[in-house]
């Protein structure tokens, strides 16, 4: 089946993300979260960086305009169900996502294809609840999602070839490149990435490097662009956590256990740039490291 509207619930980094690539790839979108504010931060964001890509030379101001007349918000969550392909971008929790797709399923199309974004929960597990376990999986988009090139799709035990291939052509036509991956906690990319994260917290928490030593060393040492506190940050602190106990939870190795200085930062609210606050405060003019 050919995909022509995609409905996006969660508002947050991810889901602006998302609507802006759909809606520049010609899908129609419409985008759902729980709060107005957050509906309304999102749109201005959408179009804060298609201005950005056009001044950039990168889209036209046509392009630019059309796409962002695709996009249409929605704070009922039944809006989203006559949609082709619904990509649930919400807070990583398994109830809340739960919550959705119980909320969504009396009013999606028979034909509706259910996707989430979910860095770490299990396909299977989400899909077994609901009413379309062939026709569920896994579409993981990268952060920052205009730029980052891959898309995991992820099958569930019981995913359906047609599913996966008429995501595979959405990922297609986004300019984008897939990456298969199988239903095990946090699949490829965050399943390498967040211990490597997790371990960074850790060699802070003992003492053996600063925030500063820490990021240079494998910015520098390591050539990577970034350093893994500054990742973290980007990320949200909150999300690696999350991913962090699906790994621990689900492969029950304590190899992966969460360190207690990240889970720190969580309880104070201090989830990285989205609260301006993590491993570095972004309040002023340039990051300060926390320690
Ligand atoms: P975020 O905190 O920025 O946004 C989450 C949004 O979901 C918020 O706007 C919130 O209001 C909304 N929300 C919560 N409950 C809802 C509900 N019941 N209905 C509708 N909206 C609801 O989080 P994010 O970073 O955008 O992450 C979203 C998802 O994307 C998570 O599953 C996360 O694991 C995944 N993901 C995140 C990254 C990343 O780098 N941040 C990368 C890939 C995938």
């Amino acid at each position: 089946m050919e995909i022509q509207s995609i409905g996006i619930v969660g508002a947050g980094q991810m889901g602006n993300g998302i609507a802006h690539v759909c809606a520049l790839a010609g899908y129609d979108v419409i985008l759902n979260d729980i709060s107005q504010e957050g509906l309304d931060n999102a749109v201005a964001l959408i179009k804060k960086n298609l201005d950005r890509q056009v001044s950039r030379e990168k889209i036209s101001a046509v392009e630019a305009e059309t796409a962002f007349a695709r996009i249409t918000t929605t704070l009922d969550l039944s809006d989203v169900g006559q949609t082709d392909l619904v990509i649930e971008a919400a807070t990583e929790r398994e109830d809340v996502k739960n919550s959705i797709f119980d909320a969504l399923l009396p009013h999606l199309k028979p034909t509706t294809i259910l996707t989430s974004n979910t860095s770490s929960i299990s396909i299977t597990r989400l899909a077994s609840r609901t009413d379309r376990p062939e026709r569920f999986m896994g579409f993981h988009f990268m952060n920052p999602v205009p730029i980052m090139q891959l898309v995991e799709l992820i099958r569930g035990i019981a995913t359906d070839e047609p599913t996966f291939k008429a995501c595979l052509a959405v990922v297609e036509r986004l300019g984008k490149t897939a990456a298969s991956a199988e239903d095990f906690p946090a699949f490829i990319v965050n399943r390498i990435l967040m211990p490597m994260i997790n371990e960074a917290v850790y060699t802070l928490y003992e003492g053996v490097g600063s925030v500063k030593s820490i990021d240079e060393s494998l910015k520098l040492g390591a050539n990577h662009p970034m350093g893994p506190l500054e990742l973290a940050d980007f990320i949200g602190l909150d999300t690696c956590l999350a991913i962090m106990n699906v790994l621990h939870e689900g492969l029950a190795d304590t190899k992966y256990r969460p360190c207690p200085l990240l889970t720190k930062y969580v309880e104070a609210g201090w989830l990285g740039r989205k609260t301006q606050r993590g491993f570095y405060d972004y309040r002023g003019e340039t990051p300060v490291p926390t320690r």
